[in-house]
Order: C-alpha cells, then structure tokens, then sequence
C-alpha cells in the first residue's frame, strides 16, 4: 500500500475530527511534566490538544492502562443476584503510540484470550486502531533494536513481518509532515474516511523517510545481547545467586511491574455496602509476598530471591517458550522508575556476561 502523507498542522484537526466517531487517545503532557494517554472528550478538546506531545521519549505509564486499568469494577451484586454493569464495547483509536507499546498491547491481547476469554479485558481492547508515531530519540533506558521491537514496526510483505497487521498506521516524522505507513485494511479505511488531511507521498519523502528510519535506529544506544540471554534463561542456566543479589537490593515495591507493558497480574476482591457489594480488580505483582501467598498460609515462594527469579523467568523464558515471543519488549520502562536502579536491561548484561 502506497504511503501518504500528513502535515503536522493537521494533527490536531484530525484527532478533533476523528473522536467524533472514536473514542480517541493521545499522548498530552500531565502534572509532573509527565506525558500520559489521556482521552479525548469534552467541549474542549482543542484546549487538551494544546498538551499533544508526539516527541515524548518515553511514557512511564503505558499504554495498557486503557484496556486493563489500575482498578476496575467488574460487576455489582445484591441478595444473591449478579448485576452486570458492563459497558457496550466502543471503537478506540489509539493516537501517537511507540512500536515497543504496540507490541505490549499485542502481547496483551493474546494474553488475555489465550486459555480463557476475559471479557472485562477484551471488550476494551477489541475494537481498536493502533496508529504508531516511531521515536526520533528513544530514552537512553531503551533498547528496542536489541528485542526487534523497534523503534518502527515492519511493513506488510516484509520479510520479518508477523502473521497478523502489528499496526493500523505508522507514521515517520520527516520534518514538518509524517510519511504515513498503512498497515491494515482498517488503517487504510481511515485514511479514506479522513482522506482530506492525506496528500500522496513523493519519491523524496520516500527517501527522507528512509533516512529517519536509520536515524531512530542508530540513535538507540543500549545494545543487547538479547537472544543470548533468551536461549541461557531457556536452557535454565542462569544462576541462583544472581537472584539473590537482585533480591538482596530490590526493595518490592513493585513499580517496575506496574509500569511493563507485559504485566498482567492483578487481585480479585469485594466490597460491600449493606445488601449491595461490587467485584473488583486491581494490579498485582508477581514480586509480592501475598501474591503467590495460598489460602492455607502457605507460600511456595516464600523467598524474595524464588519471587525475583519468577519475574524474569516468566519474562524471559516461559512467555517464549509459551509464545515464541519474550514477554520483554525493550521499553526501559523498568530501569526508569526503579528506585534502586535495577532494570531487566542490566539482568540481561549480567546473564550473557556469565
Ligand atoms: S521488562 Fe522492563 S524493559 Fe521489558 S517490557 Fe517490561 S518494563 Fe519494558
Ligand atoms: S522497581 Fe526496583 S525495587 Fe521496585 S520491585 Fe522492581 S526491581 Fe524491586
């Protein structure tokens, strides 16, 4: 499919445009000078288009939150009778979202079908357009080209493209517009729906897109020896004592798993109020005592080392050896917002060092 174009002016026209028949998000500076994916609603969406930042490094919270968030009520019950309070399913458009976030998402989605359906989860996420804007500089935690999961995704007909569409849209910042890659068929009735903010892409924006490309590549400077640190974790050859040091260091505050793109535990509660009560949801983590803790009071991983080696042996073992792709999409994310400095990035050097 041939590629257009999109002028940076018009961005913010087509999101206005577009969430009149999508709930839309993008990515818009928050408190803390962070950037989030917020939705767009209200009267005012222009006003929260003033906070669109596309050339964020990257987004401490990612983009699972909208399909899977912190804490959700599931449904309400009441002498004995459930009352679902389940929402008819929207379609989303996801606006400005890293290659490495769409991989979370995928990684996700399949997650959550795979031995069971949870609808909760799916009837967020199943009708969605994922619209990619690649990194120009990726955060110095990042190291997308070492997972091959970015800083672009590969194009329909490819050789190293996936079975399935990864993207709907890819968009390559060439300077005052975007080269825009369609991915699906849904992308490519986006744009014919919105076909008056696309023009034709010419043979020089062809080039200059190119030329981007090899720039993000080149500007993601943590390189890892990552297959090699898949194959060790596979063939069981990493250290007990490696574990323990980690353990002897991480404090459990878990902010590293809320903030994976791949993480999916969460804790399943009540609550009630008199006759009427609500299931709810919330993140959990696999680092935590309570979490593996049985109702018995017995705990098969009652040691913080046996937690840690859970964490990154789910990772980098069983969710390749499950799915054939790791459950590490190379985003930093954890390195970031670890207080005590230790990233899965710094695992894999320690493991292929050995
Ligand atoms: S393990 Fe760390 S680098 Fe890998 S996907 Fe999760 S947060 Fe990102
Ligand atoms: S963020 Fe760091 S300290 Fe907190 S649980 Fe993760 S590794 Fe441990």
């Amino acid at each position: 499919m041939k590629e257009r174009l999109l002028k940076k002016d018009d961005v913010k026209d087509l999101c206005t445009k577009a969430s009149e028949q999508w709930e839309t998000y993008v990515p818009l500076e928050d408190i803390g000078r962070d950037t989030h994916f917020i939705k767009l609603n209200g009267k005012n969406k222009r006003l929260l288009l003033d906070r669109l930042n596309l050339d964020y490094e990257s987004l401490l919270v990612p983009p699972k939150v909208i399909a899977f968030p912190q804490l959700e009520s599931l449904f309400k019950f009441q002498d004995g009778k459930i009352i679902e309070t389940f929402k008819p399913s929207v379609k989303r458009l996801l606006f400005g979202l890293r290659a490495c976030d769409v991989k979370g998402i995928l990684f996700m989605d399949d997650f959550y079908k795979r031995n069971f359906e949870d609808i909760y989860y799916l009837n967020r996420s199943m009708d969605k357009l994922l619209v990619i804007v690649g990194c120009k500089s990726p955060h110095e935690n990042c190291f997308c080209t070492s997972t091959k999961t970015g800083p672009f995704l590969p194009l329909p007909g490819s050789p190293e493209r996936a079975k399935f569409a990864e993207f709907d849209l890819q968009l390559v910042d060439v300077g005052n517009e975007y080269v825009v890659e369609i991915g699906s068929k849904k992308g490519e009735e986006f744009i014919s729906s919105y076909s008056k903010f696309f023009d034709d892409a010419s043979k020089d924006d062809i080039e200059h897109k190119k030329q981007a490309k090899r720039q993000a590549e080149e500007a993601v400077s943590l390189k890892l020896e990552f297959e090699k640190a898949v194959k060790k974790f596979c063939e069981d050859k990493v250290s007990r004592r490696m574990y323990e040091r980690i353990a002897e260091r991480c404090i459990y505050c878990g902010g590293c798993l809320y903030v994976c793109p791949t993480c999916s535990c969460f804790n399943v509660f009540d609550e009630r109020k008199s006759s009427l009560g609500r299931r709810c949801r919330n993140w959990d983590a696999c680092v935590f005592d309570g979490y593996t803790r049985e109702a018995s009071d017995n705990n098969p991983r009652f040691e913080k080392w046996n937690r840690t080696s859970r964490r990154y042996e789910h990772k980098l073992k069983y969710d390749y050896l499950v799915t054939g792709m790791s459950g590490c999409v190379g985003c930093g994310r954890c390195l970031s917002s670890c207080p005590v400095n230790i990233g899965i990035s710094q695992v894999i050097e320690e493991v292929t060092k050995a």
